[in-house]
């Protein structure tokens, strides 16, 4: 790996651009993407999924950690050669599938067997997207997931009530693994640099008892909620309410809810209680 051409060579060397539609932003430190990859250690033994790899900053870093495989996912083939090189390097721990990631079913293509982390530095346009579809996974593949974001992005993830960035993704994140901010990366180090700073989030999840089942129904309430976050809850449930054939009034005051709160107050086990008597009641 070592005698393998710098990032910025790289870079020149396959003529690599940026293209804006699949929010290409480059980390060509490897200082930052070591900081990144020592989120995921312990790596031996450990299958990671990396999504998103560009010219392989990431992925070398992980590599270099000590990952015992590496499967890359990446969408733009103007990055195979680059990504060809570090897998003729790697010992045979680096796979790539060339194509979208949305789509990729990543517990298959990695195989049982191993603990799968997810490792990237997240296109903006789909971050949120591949997030949520993680979260509701059946069953939940990974074991952690190192991820960065947008950074406005990853304070609506780790938010508590009360704070102005909880949201509705951070009652299904924190509905389903513990979520912690590790650090920030400035815009600066990115190249091109994106107009807003970025930030690392650490994803765990909670032991299988503890995680709630129905994502689903809390992802229509919770949007439901959030979707007027400066309504009071007895105007912006009306509608959840109704479809679900619940007198407002009455199921709120069953779960101690004040209809005349707004939902950025109320604490995540509440949406939760409200969610499943639904899922009770039918
Ligand atoms: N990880 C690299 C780095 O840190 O330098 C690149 C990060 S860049 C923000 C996002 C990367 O995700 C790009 O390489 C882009 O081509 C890729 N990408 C965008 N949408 C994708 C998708 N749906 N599936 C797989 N890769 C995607």
């Amino acid at each position: 790996m070592d005698n393998l051409p710098t990032l910025s060579q790289t870079v020149r060397l396959y003529g690599l651009g940026a293209n804006k539609k699949l929010g290409q932003h480059f980390l060509l430190d490897m200082n930052v993407t070591d900081m990144i990859a020592r989120l995921a250690l312990p790596l031996e033994g450990v299958h990671v999924a990396e999504i998103g790899p560009g010219p392989g900053g990431l992925t070398r870093s992980l590599l270099k950690a000590g990952a015992e495989a590496v499967t890359v996912i990446e969408m733009d083939e103007q990055f195979l050669p680059a990504l060809k090189a570090i897998a003729d390097v790697s010992d045979n721990r680096l796979s790539i599938i060339k194509g979208d990631a949305l789509s990729v079913d990543i517990a298959t293509e990695l195989g049982p067997g191993k603990p799968i982390k997810i490792a990237a530095n997240l296109p903006y346009n789909v971050g949120t997207k591949m997030l949520i579809n993680w979260l509701t996974a059946d069953p939940l593949f990974w074991d952690q997931a190192v991820l960065m974001f947008q950074k406005e992005v990853a304070q609506r993830i780790v938010a508590a009530p009360g704070e102005s960035a909880y949201s509705r993704l951070a009652i299904l994140a924190q509905s389903v693994c513990t979520c912690r901010m590790a650090f920030d990366v400035p815009a600066k180090s990115f190249s091109p640099p994106p107009k807003v700073d970025s930030a690392v989030v650490v994803l765990e999840p909670l032991p299988e008892a503890e995680r709630f089942s129905n994502l689903k129904l809390l992802g229509e309430l919770t949007r439901a909620a959030f979707g007027q976050r400066r309504k009071m809850l007895r105007k912006s449930l009306k509608p959840f309410a109704k479809k679900y054939g619940l007198d407002l009034e009455t199921w709120l005051a069953a779960k101690a809810v004040n209809p005349t709160d707004r939902p950025e107050t109320l604490p995540i086990s509440a949406f939760q209680e409200l969610a499943k008597s639904v899922s009770l009641s039918k």
